[in-house]
């Protein structure tokens, strides 16, 4: 052969004996074809052959099969965030003249594309109280196509009574869609409490390092599958190899990370309770969360994720204090190696139900730093909150 033409031709190697641990990195954007027949066939081969690289890799299909087994379901898609795991499950049920329920705690952006993106293209959307129960069944008419439930709640931490919102909408044959992003399915597991989708943005625990972005969906129903990748194939949207790569790494040790930072959560919470500054601690452990019995029948563990409502201060005592931390990071997100806080706006958030608190909300995600220096490091912001003007009066 010519340079030119060895320069395009991979030599094929000798594999036998290579057995490695790690989950290869299959890039791809053309599949070729053996001989003309089976190109010809190749729309017989559908979503679970490979077609193109958009639509899977043997790299993206591990990480789905991988969810899939987790979350008990038959099939996991994956997107390219957590966000548009939620706007895809959407796409994929609502038509117009239809509507979505989602609860008031719901992730921010999603209650956004509710209002600016569906409403406009003549799909409804209706807020919930999150602790609505069973009378979600009050709110579902006949064009409720789909309920939405994020439990517990990754602001204010609220946990849903999902066995009872999935019951009522059975009842009338709606689906039900869950973000389970908190618990992962090492925690609670959607599907197998009758959930339809149980979506998670693996961009937290699952990728566990803050350096990639994804979200999947796994449902137990191929029919919602077909059509979430029809949705995906005609908007041209997939996943990068490289990103799944990463999330199959993130994947192996997530068990040891959730459990971790679990119990120091657990624990902190704990502690800061009675805390002169912090006016409430919401962490589904405790008795002061809101839903903290249906934790404790459907999940009772926890991962690292909890908020606390402060003593009212003022933006400067709170960037002086955020200000002072020096193991913590500050920022949104979470789910990584290094524990974050991060001050949430919740009040404009909400139309259902009244935010009252006075004080900031404060949210905090553990990391795997040593427990103590991050503990002297909370203590420290909250100390220095404490020394705000007002406080010192009071
Ligand atoms: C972060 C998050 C999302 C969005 O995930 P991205 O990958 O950042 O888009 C969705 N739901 C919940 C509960 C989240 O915490």
């Amino acid at each position: 052969m010519h340079d030119l033409t060895l320069c395009v031709h991979h030599p094929a190697v000798n594999e036998e004996g290579y057995a490695s641990l790690a989950v290869p990195t299959h890039r791809a954007s053309t599949i070729v074809y053996p001989d003309g027949a089976s190109f010809m066939a190749r729309k017989y081969r559908g979503f679970d052959g490979y077609t193109y690289g958009l639509h899977g890799t043997p790299t993206t299909r591990t990480l789905e099969a991988q969810l899939t087994q987790l979350h008990d379901g038959i099939r996991t898609v994956l997107v390219p965030s957590g966000q548009a795991a939620v706007t895809v499950v959407m796409l994929s049920v609502l038509m117009p003249g239809d509507k979505v329920l989602v609860p008031d705690h719901v992730y921010p952006p999603v209650r956004s594309f509710c209002a600016e993106y569906l409403a406009p293209r003549g799909i409804a959307y209706d807020v919930y109280d999150p602790l609505i129960g069973a009378g979600i069944a009050d709110l579902i008419d006949e064009t409720v196509k789909l309920v939405w439930v994020e439990s517990p709640g990754s602001n204010t931490m609220e946990v849903q009574d999902v066995p009872a919102i999935v019951a009522a909408a059975k009842a009338k044959g709606t689906l039900v869609g869950c973000d389970n992003t908190w618990a992962t399915p090492l925690i609670f597991k959607p599907l197998e409490h009758g959930a339809d989708f149980a979506c998670e943005a693996l961009t937290k625990y699952v990728g566990g390092h803050s350096d990639l972005l994804l979200g999947s969906i796994t449902v137990k129903d191929m029919a919602l599958r077909q059509k979430m990748k029809e949705i995906l194939r005609g908007f041209g949207i997939g996943v990068s190899p490289d990103e799944c790569q990463l999330a199959l790494r993130g994947i192996e040790t997530m068990g040891l990370r959730v459990t971790h930072m679990g119990k120091v959560s657990e624990d902190f919470a704990r502690r800061l309770m009675g805390h002169p500054m912090v006016e409430r601690v919401l962490h589904p452990a405790l008795p002061s969360c809101p839903g903290h019995d249906i934790w404790k029948r459907d999940m009772g563990r926890s991962s690292g994720l909890f908020s606390l409502v402060l003593k009212p201060v003022d933006d400067e005592a709170m960037s002086a204090a955020l200000s002072a931390l020096r193991v913590f990071a500050i920022g949104a997100s979470w789910g990584g190696t290094r524990s974050l806080v991060a001050p949430q706006a919740v009040g404009p958030d909400r139309t259902a139900t009244a935010w009252t608190a006075k004080g900031p909300l404060l949210r905090v995600s553990i990391g795997l730093e040593e427990p103590d220096e991050l503990w002297t490091d909370l203590s420290r912001l909250l100390s220095v909150l404490g020394q705000a003007p007002a406080n010192r009066a009071a």
